[in-house]
């Protein structure tokens, strides 16, 4: 594509080939079938179209068009353009790992939220509504990669245990004992191994969570 004005001129050129082409074709058609008769009653009879962009009514020329004038035609390329641009914006996040392990951990994290909603803070026990909840990790999922998506790893907790106490990691240590006993803590505890996340598994995982957070809601109605 060229410059607007020569698009404009192409354009015309492409509309008065289709009339013309259409009325050849209108010509050849006989009353022969129930489809010709359509095909010749659209030709001839063209009911007014709302315009895709700006709404008004107008006649078209031919079936094919679906805005009134070159100025909407434009617009119409340019909102293409714009949801072809997001289509590709679309495919590179679905494929970019920085942005899956992001998506990834907000779903458990969504997750362990809604799983934990009729419990207290893992590390203090509060349970009122003073305070913002958040999804805690036990073992700090920058060192130990491979617990970062691990459900005994992560519980609800208070902003106050969470942002200001660190994690109020030896009152979380308690907590989790008693929520899920010692030995499951002495696994954790443990565990050091790092892992890499490929692209495939984080999107298994994040596939995965939706489901859950949908179970969790349904049986919560
Ligand atoms: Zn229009
Ligand atoms: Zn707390």
């Amino acid at each position: 594509m060229g410059s607007p004005l020569k698009w404009k001129m192409e354009d015309m050129i492409e509309r008065l080939v289709k009339i013309q082409k259409e009325n050849e074709e209108d010509k050849k058609e006989t009353v022969s079938s129930e489809e010709s008769i359509t095909i010749t009653k659209n030709a001839t009879v063209k009911k007014p179209k709302t315009c895709k962009i700006c709404k008004c009514k107008f006649q078209p020329y031919n079936s094919l068009q679906i805005v009134c004038s070159s100025k909407c035609a434009l617009s119409h390329i340019d909102s293409n353009k714009r949801k072809e641009h997001n289509k590709k914006i679309k495919a590179f996040k679905e494929n970019d790992k920085k942005y899956l392990l992001k998506k990834a951990e907000e779903i458990v994290n969504k997750y362990v939220r809604l799983r934990d909603k009729d419990k207290p803070c893992i590390s203090c026990g509060y349970i009122g509504d003073k305070r913002q909840f958040h999804a805690g990790h036990y073992k700090p999922k920058g060192r130990n990669s491979a617990l970062r998506f691990n459900e005994q790893n992560i519980h609800k907790q208070c902003s106050i245990c969470n942002n200001h106490l660190s994690g109020n990691l030896v009152r979380y240590r308690e907590g989790l004992i008693k929520k899920i006993g010692l030995l499951a803590v002495s696994n954790l505890e443990c565990n050091n191994e790092t892992k890499k996340w490929s692209v495939e598994e984080l999107k298994a995982i994040i596939k995965e969570y939706k489901l859950k957070i949908k179970e969790l809601d349904w049986h919560n109605g």
